[in-house]
Protein backbone atom coordinates (compact mmCIF):
# COMPACT_ATOMS: atom_id res chain seq x y z
CA UNK A 1 0.00 0.00 0.00
CA UNK A 2 1.20 3.76 -0.32
CA UNK A 3 3.12 5.70 1.57
CA UNK A 4 1.48 7.87 4.60
CA UNK A 5 2.27 11.37 4.04
CA UNK A 6 4.06 13.00 6.82
CA UNK A 7 2.59 15.60 8.94
CA UNK A 8 4.28 18.93 7.31
CA UNK A 9 2.28 17.68 3.98
CA UNK A 10 -0.85 16.86 5.26
CA UNK A 11 -0.89 20.39 7.65
CA UNK A 12 0.87 22.67 5.11
CA UNK A 13 -2.71 23.99 4.09
CA UNK A 14 -3.38 24.08 7.53
CA UNK A 15 -7.40 24.55 6.61
CA UNK A 16 -9.77 23.87 8.93
CA UNK A 17 -11.92 20.96 7.45
CA UNK A 18 -14.30 20.30 10.78
CA UNK A 19 -14.70 22.78 13.30
CA UNK A 20 -16.84 21.57 16.69
CA UNK A 21 -17.43 24.50 18.76
CA UNK A 22 -19.42 23.57 22.25
CA UNK A 23 -21.47 20.65 21.49
CA UNK A 24 -24.05 19.30 23.63
CA UNK A 25 -25.79 16.71 22.87
CA UNK A 26 -28.76 15.32 25.11
CA UNK A 27 -30.62 12.40 24.11
CA UNK A 28 -33.73 12.93 26.43
CA UNK A 29 -32.01 12.66 30.31
CA UNK A 30 -28.50 11.46 28.91
CA UNK A 31 -26.39 14.22 28.30
CA UNK A 32 -24.08 12.67 26.09
CA UNK A 33 -22.01 15.29 24.61
CA UNK A 34 -21.29 18.17 26.63
CA UNK A 35 -19.25 21.03 25.56
CA UNK A 36 -16.86 19.59 22.46
CA UNK A 37 -14.44 21.62 20.75
CA UNK A 38 -12.38 20.41 18.26
CA UNK A 39 -10.73 20.99 14.87
CA UNK A 40 -9.94 18.62 12.33
CA UNK A 41 -7.21 20.00 9.54
CA UNK A 42 -7.64 18.83 6.04
CA UNK A 43 -5.76 16.09 5.21
CA UNK A 44 -5.89 15.71 8.96
CA UNK A 45 -6.07 11.88 10.42
CA UNK A 46 -7.64 12.07 13.41
CA UNK A 47 -8.34 8.86 15.74
CA UNK A 48 -10.64 9.39 18.17
CA UNK A 49 -10.12 6.65 21.38
CA UNK A 50 -12.44 6.09 25.13
CA UNK A 51 -13.94 4.24 27.16
CA UNK A 52 -17.69 2.95 25.94
CA UNK A 53 -19.84 4.81 26.46
CA UNK A 54 -17.92 8.62 26.24
CA UNK A 55 -19.57 9.86 23.43
CA UNK A 56 -17.61 9.08 20.66
CA UNK A 57 -19.81 7.59 17.80
CA UNK A 58 -22.19 10.72 18.77
CA UNK A 59 -19.79 12.92 17.99
CA UNK A 60 -19.16 11.40 14.40
CA UNK A 61 -22.77 11.26 14.11
CA UNK A 62 -23.69 14.72 15.21
CA UNK A 63 -20.56 16.06 12.61
CA UNK A 64 -22.70 13.93 9.92
CA UNK A 65 -26.06 15.39 10.84
CA UNK A 66 -27.14 11.91 11.55
CA UNK A 67 -27.95 13.64 15.40
CA UNK A 68 -29.13 16.90 15.72
CA UNK A 69 -27.15 18.70 18.43
CA UNK A 70 -28.31 20.09 21.51
CA UNK A 71 -26.18 23.35 21.23
CA UNK A 72 -23.11 24.16 19.53
CA UNK A 73 -22.11 24.98 16.09
CA UNK A 74 -20.13 22.25 13.71
CA UNK A 75 -18.85 24.27 10.53
CA UNK A 76 -17.93 21.49 7.84
CA UNK A 77 -15.49 23.49 5.05
CA UNK A 78 -16.32 26.51 7.10
CA UNK A 79 -20.19 25.99 6.62
CA UNK A 80 -22.14 26.14 9.38
CA UNK A 81 -24.01 22.63 9.54
CA UNK A 82 -27.73 22.07 9.55
CA UNK A 83 -28.56 25.76 10.30
CA UNK A 84 -28.70 29.03 8.83
CA UNK A 85 -27.46 31.82 11.54
CA UNK A 86 -29.93 35.04 10.14
CA UNK A 87 -29.00 38.28 12.82
CA UNK A 88 -27.70 35.95 15.69
CA UNK A 89 -31.09 33.26 15.51
CA UNK A 90 -30.16 29.92 14.45
CA UNK A 91 -33.01 29.09 11.07
CA UNK A 92 -32.84 24.62 10.47
CA UNK A 93 -31.92 24.19 7.33
CA UNK A 94 -34.59 23.09 4.68
CA UNK A 95 -33.96 18.84 4.18
CA UNK A 96 -32.67 19.38 1.05
CA UNK A 97 -30.17 21.50 1.76
CA UNK A 98 -29.03 19.35 4.70
CA UNK A 99 -28.77 16.23 3.08
CA UNK A 100 -26.52 18.48 0.03
CA UNK A 101 -24.19 19.30 3.31
CA UNK A 102 -24.40 15.71 4.33
CA UNK A 103 -22.65 14.37 1.02
CA UNK A 104 -19.50 16.36 2.28
CA UNK A 105 -19.22 13.81 5.22
CA UNK A 106 -18.72 9.78 4.36
CA UNK A 107 -19.87 7.37 7.22
CA UNK A 108 -18.58 4.01 7.67
CA UNK A 109 -19.83 2.42 10.52
CA UNK A 110 -19.34 -1.11 12.73
CA UNK A 111 -22.01 -2.80 10.94
CA UNK A 112 -21.20 -2.75 7.00
CA UNK A 113 -25.33 -1.97 5.98
CA UNK A 114 -24.45 -2.95 2.44
CA UNK A 115 -27.96 -3.49 0.55
CA UNK A 116 -28.53 -6.86 0.98
CA UNK A 117 -30.39 -8.03 -2.44
CA UNK A 118 -27.49 -5.65 -4.44
CA UNK A 119 -24.32 -6.98 -5.80
CA UNK A 120 -20.97 -5.15 -4.50
CA UNK A 121 -20.68 -2.39 -7.55
CA UNK A 122 -24.38 -2.16 -7.44
CA UNK A 123 -24.17 -1.17 -3.60
CA UNK A 124 -21.30 1.35 -4.64
CA UNK A 125 -23.50 2.86 -7.86
CA UNK A 126 -26.62 3.22 -5.40
CA UNK A 127 -26.13 7.09 -3.85
CA UNK A 128 -24.35 8.68 -7.56
CA UNK A 129 -27.41 7.47 -9.50
CA UNK A 130 -29.89 8.13 -6.73
CA UNK A 131 -28.31 11.08 -5.24
CA UNK A 132 -26.44 12.51 -7.75
CA UNK A 133 -28.24 11.93 -11.14
CA UNK A 134 -25.18 10.09 -12.37
CA UNK A 135 -25.54 8.31 -15.52
CA UNK A 136 -25.45 4.36 -15.13
CA UNK A 137 -22.83 4.26 -17.08
CA UNK A 138 -20.60 6.54 -15.64
CA UNK A 139 -21.53 5.31 -12.13
CA UNK A 140 -20.47 1.89 -13.11
CA UNK A 141 -16.71 2.88 -14.19
CA UNK A 142 -16.48 5.21 -11.17
CA UNK A 143 -17.76 2.39 -9.26
CA UNK A 144 -15.16 -0.03 -10.63
CA UNK A 145 -12.48 2.15 -10.32
CA UNK A 146 -13.14 2.00 -6.45
CA UNK A 147 -13.41 -1.38 -5.71
CA UNK A 148 -9.96 -1.45 -7.60
CA UNK A 149 -8.83 0.60 -5.39
CA UNK A 150 -9.99 -1.17 -2.38
CA UNK A 151 -8.76 -4.22 -3.92
CA UNK A 152 -12.04 -5.79 -4.76
CA UNK A 153 -12.59 -5.48 -8.38
CA UNK A 154 -12.23 -9.18 -8.67
CA UNK A 155 -15.48 -9.38 -7.01
CA UNK A 156 -17.71 -6.88 -8.13
CA UNK A 157 -20.44 -8.76 -8.91
CA UNK A 158 -20.89 -10.83 -5.75
CA UNK A 159 -23.33 -10.14 -3.18
CA UNK A 160 -22.60 -9.59 0.33
CA UNK A 161 -23.69 -12.56 1.44
CA UNK A 162 -20.76 -13.91 -0.83
CA UNK A 163 -18.60 -11.56 0.93
CA UNK A 164 -16.56 -12.13 3.85
CA UNK A 165 -16.67 -9.27 6.55
CA UNK A 166 -13.44 -7.39 5.89
CA UNK A 167 -14.50 -7.45 2.20
CA UNK A 168 -17.97 -6.07 3.11
CA UNK A 169 -16.12 -3.24 4.96
CA UNK A 170 -14.14 -2.50 2.09
CA UNK A 171 -17.40 -2.43 -0.17
CA UNK A 172 -18.94 0.10 2.22
CA UNK A 173 -15.74 2.49 2.02
CA UNK A 174 -15.93 2.13 -1.93
CA UNK A 175 -19.32 2.79 -1.37
CA UNK A 176 -19.12 6.22 1.07
CA UNK A 177 -15.91 7.40 -1.24
CA UNK A 178 -18.55 6.87 -4.65
CA UNK A 179 -20.29 10.33 -2.95
CA UNK A 180 -16.61 11.91 -3.19
CA UNK A 181 -17.17 13.62 0.36
CA UNK A 182 -14.70 16.26 1.90
CA UNK A 183 -13.69 14.20 5.20
CA UNK A 184 -14.48 10.30 5.99
CA UNK A 185 -15.97 9.34 9.26
CA UNK A 186 -15.61 5.79 10.26
CA UNK A 187 -17.17 4.24 13.86
CA UNK A 188 -15.30 1.41 14.72
CA UNK A 189 -14.53 -0.08 11.31
CA UNK A 190 -13.05 -3.44 12.44
CA UNK A 191 -14.67 -4.09 15.90
CA UNK A 192 -16.90 -6.65 14.16
CA UNK A 193 -14.86 -8.12 12.05
CA UNK A 194 -12.93 -11.87 13.00
CA UNK A 195 -9.10 -10.75 14.06
CA UNK A 196 -7.66 -11.65 10.59
CA UNK A 197 -9.87 -9.24 8.67
CA UNK A 198 -8.76 -6.28 10.17
CA UNK A 199 -5.64 -5.59 8.68
CA UNK A 200 -7.05 -5.81 5.04
CA UNK A 201 -9.27 -2.71 6.64
CA UNK A 202 -7.14 -1.12 8.27
CA UNK A 203 -5.02 -0.95 5.09
CA UNK A 204 -7.85 0.61 3.27
CA UNK A 205 -7.78 3.02 5.36
CA UNK A 206 -3.94 3.77 5.62
CA UNK A 207 -4.25 4.01 1.81
CA UNK A 208 -6.72 6.35 1.99
CA UNK A 209 -4.93 8.69 4.49
CA UNK A 210 -1.38 8.57 2.71
CA UNK A 211 -3.76 9.93 -0.27
CA UNK A 212 -4.35 13.26 1.92
CA UNK A 213 -7.87 12.27 2.42
CA UNK A 214 -9.75 13.99 5.92
CA UNK A 215 -10.73 11.73 8.35
CA UNK A 216 -11.67 10.78 11.62
CA UNK A 217 -11.90 7.41 12.64
CA UNK A 218 -13.32 5.86 16.01
CA UNK A 219 -11.16 2.77 17.02
CA UNK A 220 -9.66 0.48 19.62
CA UNK A 221 -6.86 -0.55 17.31
CA UNK A 222 -4.13 1.98 19.16
CA UNK A 223 -1.02 0.75 16.92
CA UNK A 224 -3.05 1.87 14.25
CA UNK A 225 -3.83 5.30 15.98
CA UNK A 226 0.16 5.77 16.75
CA UNK A 227 1.38 4.52 13.37
CA UNK A 228 -1.25 6.94 11.50
CA UNK A 229 -2.87 9.15 12.60
CA UNK A 230 -1.59 12.54 13.49
CA UNK A 231 -3.91 13.53 15.87
CA UNK A 232 -5.38 11.89 18.80
CA UNK A 233 -8.24 12.48 21.14
CA UNK A 234 -9.00 10.88 24.00
CA UNK A 235 -12.64 11.34 25.28
CA UNK A 236 -14.60 10.32 28.60
CA UNK A 237 -17.72 11.27 29.49
CA UNK A 238 -19.43 13.62 26.85
CA UNK A 239 -15.76 15.78 26.38
CA UNK A 240 -12.43 15.75 24.89
CA UNK A 241 -10.34 15.23 28.02
CA UNK A 242 -6.97 15.41 26.35
CA UNK A 243 -5.78 15.60 22.31
CA UNK A 244 -2.34 16.25 20.35
CA UNK A 245 0.26 14.27 18.41
CA UNK A 246 -0.62 10.50 18.96
CA UNK A 247 2.98 9.09 20.03
CA UNK A 248 2.72 12.38 22.75
CA UNK A 249 -0.44 11.77 24.39
CA UNK A 250 0.05 7.38 24.36
CA UNK A 251 3.37 7.73 25.50
CA UNK A 252 2.78 10.74 27.61
CA UNK A 253 -0.57 10.98 28.68
CA UNK A 254 -1.21 14.02 30.92
CA UNK A 255 -4.52 13.87 32.43
CA UNK A 256 -5.24 10.94 35.19
CA UNK A 257 -8.20 9.52 33.05
CA UNK A 258 -6.17 9.36 29.84
CA UNK A 259 -3.48 7.51 32.08
CA UNK A 260 -6.15 5.04 33.63
CA UNK A 261 -7.62 4.40 30.16
CA UNK A 262 -4.34 3.72 28.39
CA UNK A 263 -3.29 1.52 31.18
CA UNK A 264 -5.78 -0.92 30.47
CA UNK A 265 -5.95 -0.98 26.53
CA UNK A 266 -2.27 -0.49 26.25
P1 LIG B 1 -19.42 5.62 22.51
O1 LIG B 1 -19.52 5.59 21.03
O2 LIG B 1 -18.22 6.36 23.01
O3 LIG B 1 -19.50 4.26 23.13
P2 LIG B 1 -22.05 6.82 22.38
O4 LIG B 1 -21.89 8.07 21.63
O5 LIG B 1 -22.63 5.66 21.67
O6 LIG B 1 -20.66 6.44 23.08
O7 LIG B 1 -22.98 7.08 23.66
C1 LIG B 1 -22.81 8.18 24.53
C2 LIG B 1 -23.93 8.15 25.54
O8 LIG B 1 -25.17 8.43 24.91
C3 LIG B 1 -24.12 6.82 26.27
O9 LIG B 1 -24.53 7.08 27.59
C4 LIG B 1 -25.22 6.16 25.48
O10 LIG B 1 -25.94 5.25 26.26
C5 LIG B 1 -26.07 7.35 25.08
N1 LIG B 1 -26.79 7.17 23.80
C6 LIG B 1 -26.23 6.98 22.59
N2 LIG B 1 -27.17 6.89 21.63
C7 LIG B 1 -28.36 7.03 22.26
C8 LIG B 1 -29.72 7.05 21.81
N3 LIG B 1 -30.04 6.90 20.51
N4 LIG B 1 -30.68 7.21 22.74
C9 LIG B 1 -30.37 7.39 24.05
N5 LIG B 1 -29.13 7.39 24.53
C10 LIG B 1 -28.12 7.21 23.66
MG1 LIG C 1 -19.59 3.98 19.71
Amino acid sequence: MSTTATTETRTEEGRICVQLQGIHKFYGAVHALRGVDLAIRRGEVCVAIGPSGSGKSTLLRCINQLEQISAGRVFVLGELAGYDEIDGRMHVLPPKRIAEQRRRTGMVFQRFNLFPHMTAIGNVMEGPIQAKGVPKALARQRAMALLQRVGLAPLAERYPSQLSGGQQQRVAIARALAMEPEVMLFDEPTSALDPELVGEVLDVIKDLAGSGMTMMLVTHEIGFAREVANHLVFMDEGVVVEEGDPREVLSRPRNPRTQAFLSKVL
